[in-house]
C-alpha cells in the first residue's frame, strides 16, 4: 500500500494528503497540551471523541447554512476536509468571563457577559499566540477588513448554533475558539469554519453543577478527560451506544 503524505502535524491533529485535489485527511491524536505544550499528556480515547464531537457540530453548523471545512468522516480518528489557506488569527468567542480575559482584566470567572466578546489572537506558538487588534490584522496582511467583518459574522453564527446546542443538553457554552480558512472559488474568495470545534477548544460547564467538561479538566487537574469528554458526548447522543450504556472508546486505531 502507498504511504500516505503527511503534510502537517500539529499538537492534537495530523493533517494528510487527501484523496483528491482540494481535499486532506485529518487525523486527530489522543495527545492533550496546555500552556503553550509546556503540559502534555496521551488521554487514551480523545481523538475518538474529538473526531466524532467536531463532525456533530460541523454538519450541525452545516444544516442551518455555516460553511465548513468538513466533508465526511472515514473512520473512527479521521475524516475527510475541505483543504483551505488558514487565516492566522484564532478566533475566541466569549459569553462568561473566563480564562485568560478573566486575568488579564480582573473579571470574576463565571460573569456573564452583556454581549458576546469577540477576540483575535495571532497564531504564532513562540510568540504564544498573542492577542491582537483588527488594526494589527490588517497592517501586517493576516486578513482585510472584509476578511474581520466576514469573520465576526461566521463566528457570531457559530456563537448562536453551540450555545443553543449545548442548553438544550444541560451546558453552558461559556467560550471557545474557532480557526477561519479561506477558499477560492473562481475569482472569488469564501470563508469557512475549518480545524475542530471540540471539547478542547471550547468552555464547557453544567448548567446546574457549574462541573467543568473540557480541556480545563486537564489544565487544572480536576479529574479524567476522557470521562468529561464522554459525558459531553453521551448527552450530545454522539458516541455509539453498547448495550444501551456509552462506553467511553476503547479501539485503538
Ligand atoms: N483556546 C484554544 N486554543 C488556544 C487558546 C484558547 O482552543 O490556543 C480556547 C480555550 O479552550 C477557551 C477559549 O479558547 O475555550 C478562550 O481561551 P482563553 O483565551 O481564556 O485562554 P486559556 O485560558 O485557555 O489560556
Amino acid at each position: 500500500m502507498a504511504r500516505r503524505k503527511k503534510l502537517y502535524e500539529g499538537k492534537a491533529k495530523i493533517l494528510y494528503e487527501g484523496p483528491e485535489p482540494g481535499t486532506l485527511v485529518q487525523y486527530f491524536k489522543d495527545d492533550a497540551t496546555a500552556f503553550n505544550a509546556e503540559k502534555r499528556d496521551v488521554i487514551d480515547g480523545k481523538g475518538v471523541l474529538n473526531n466524532r464531537l467536531s463532525e456533530f457540530f460541523m454538519s450541525g453548523l452545516a444544516a442551518i447554512g455555516v460553511p465548513t471545512h468538513f466533508i465526511k468522516r472515514i473512520n473512527m480518528r479521521e475524516q475527510l476536509i475541505r483543504s483551505v489557506e488558514i487565516i492566522p488569527l484564532e478566533v475566541v468567542v466569549r459569553n462568561i468571563a473566563a480564562g485568560s480575559m478573566s486575568k488579564r482584566l480582573g473579571i470574576e470567572e463565571g460573569t456573564p457577559l452583556p454581549r458576546p466578546i469577540i477576540e483575535f489572537y495571532y497564531k504564532d506558538d513562540a510568540l504564544g499566540d498573542p492577542i491582537v487588534s483588527e488594526e494589527h490584522a490588517i497592517a501586517f496582511g493576516w486578513a482585510t477588513q472584509q476578511d474581520l467583518d466576514d469573520m465576526v459574522a461566521l463566528a457570531l453564527r457559530v456563537n448562536d448554533f453551540m450555545s443553543g446546542v449545548m442548553l438544550a443538553v444541560g451546558i453552558k457554552l461559556v467560550d471557545f475558539k474557532i480557526e477561519i480558512g479561506r477558499i477560492f472559488e473562481g475569482d472569488y474568495q469564501r470563508l469557512i469554519v475549518a480545524d475542530e470545534i471540540s471539547p478542547d477548544s471550547c468552555r464547557l460547564w453544567d448548567i446546574n453543577t457549574g462541573q467543568k467538561l473540557d480541556k480545563d479538566v486537564f489544565r487544572q487537574d480536576l479529574g479524567d478527560l476522557a470521562d468529561a469528554y464522554t459525558e459531553v458526548a453521551r448527552r450530545l447522543g454522539v458516541m455509539p451506544r453498547t448495550n444501551g450504556n456509552i462506553t467511553k472508546p476503547t479501539l485503538i486505531n
